[in-house]
């Protein structure tokens, strides 16, 4: 019964041990100068897994350093995946604070523990999203107030094995970190400048594009570095011999247009089904969200560089964001592409409508869908 017990994450077995020292919170930044990242909040959430005993029960501790082998497997073959979310304060009630979608996240996370074959992955995500409220609540008064202010939540898994072979991992950490942010946009929006001149492609069919570990971003560095010492914020990630669009920077991509063969607009973002792609939360709100407006065409589909040069040469580009969770919408005005320049109309409408519906949802100044938990 003992080992039964132990097994799966269970929140109602969770303990408490609050930080005594309010020197971190008394000196944290002001609001207006919270740099993304860089201010973390007073607690943790920690939860171990071990072969013998599955999950241990839940703990809430003072952030800390943590201690590990320096042969844990995480250390040397990149078995760690993580998640981004945040919790937000109602604009119309500031002790009402709730997080956006987080079944999406944890469900994400599950899946990133399973393509690295971690053990442990059948826990119940319910379990994991009360352990993540009650994190948040303890928390809560790191939260800032205001439109764009919000905690980011960091969901993160390492496999801790003592091994050096490759395998899949005997023990594991779950650990959940939390940091204040501000608005990513502080006057207005601020377009992007992109790239696809490069050599390296993020993801690939069969490969982890559609999982959320650490890996997929360390091979991005090399490139983006390089893209940003010739004037470019982010890349254009290509896939294949036609160049199709994938994903921009760390943010899934939206282009809207005049769709060709229809004559209709259309907005466009690649689909879910090679498993090059990540599932973005923001992606799935936009598409629930534009498809139920109506107004236009909505497709999950790949749209090479060939489609939107010839769009652009004949007039038919309306828009192009990139989306998550840090930024909401990026909107796009410049796509390089062979060495020339393609330009796209700066903020437009739809941009701005995106942007309003999800930021209105997140601060509920508009009513939030069913799926949304306080
Ligand atoms: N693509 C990649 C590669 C990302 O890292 C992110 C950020 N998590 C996204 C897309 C957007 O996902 P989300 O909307 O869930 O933040």
């Amino acid at each position: 019964l003992q080992v039964l017990s132990a097994r799966f994450i269970s929140s109602s077995d969770l303990t408490i041990e609050l930080k005594t020292d309010k020197s971190d919170f008394e000196n944290q930044p002001k609001k207006e100068d919270l740099v993304f990242g860089t201010t973390l909040s007073d607690h943790m959430l920690t939860i171990e897994w071990d072969k013998q005993n599955g999950w241990s029960p839940p703990k809430i501790i003072p952030y800390q350093d943590l201690k590990i082998s320096p042969a844990a497997s995480c250390l040397h073959y990149g078995l760690q995946c993580f998640e981004g979310m945040k919790a937000y304060r109602s604009l119309k009630d500031k002790d009402s604070i709730h997080l956006f979608r987080p079944d999406k996240n944890v469900e994400r996370l599950k899946n990133s523990m399973r393509r690295l074959a971690m053990p442990g992955v059948d826990f119940d995500k319910d379990e994991l999203i009360k352990l993540i409220s009650e994190l948040v609540k303890v928390d809560k008064d790191w939260i800032p107030e205001g439109e764009g202010y919000s905690l980011y939540i960091r969901p993160t898994v390492i496999a801790t094995h003592r091994f050096l072979g490759v395998s899949p991992p005997d023990c594991l950490l779950l650990y959940v970190i939390t940091s204040p942010v501000g608005p990513y946009y502080k006057t207005g929006f601020d377009p992007i400048r992109l790239t696809t001149d490069t050599d390296c492609v993020r993801a690939w069919p069969g490969g982890t594009g559609n999982a959320k570990c650490g890996g997929n971003y360390a091979a991005t560095m090399k490139p983006a570095a390089e893209a940003a010492a010739k004037g470019y914020s982010q890349i254009l990630w290509l896939f294949g011999e036609n160049d199709e669009v994938t994903e921009v920077g760390a943010m899934n991509f939206f282009i809207y247009l005049i769709n060709k063969e229809t004559n209709r607009p259309e907005l466009v973002t690649a689909p879910l089904t090679r498993g090059d792609i990540l599932p973005g939360v923001t992606r799935s709100s936009i598409l629930d969200l534009t498809r139920s407006w109506g107004d236009f065409d909505v497709s999950e589909r790949y749209i090479t560089m060939g489609e939107i040069k010839e769009a652009s040469d004949e007039n038919r580009l309306i828009e192009a964001f990139g989306c998550g969770t840090a930024t909401v919408v990026s909107p796009v005005s410049c796509i390089q592409y062979k060495g020339k320049d393609i330009s796209i109309p700066a903020v437009g409408e739809l941009t701005q409508r995106v942007w309003d519906e999800i930021v209105g949802i997140q601060y509920r100044k508009i009513e939030a869908p069913p799926c949304t938990p306080d």
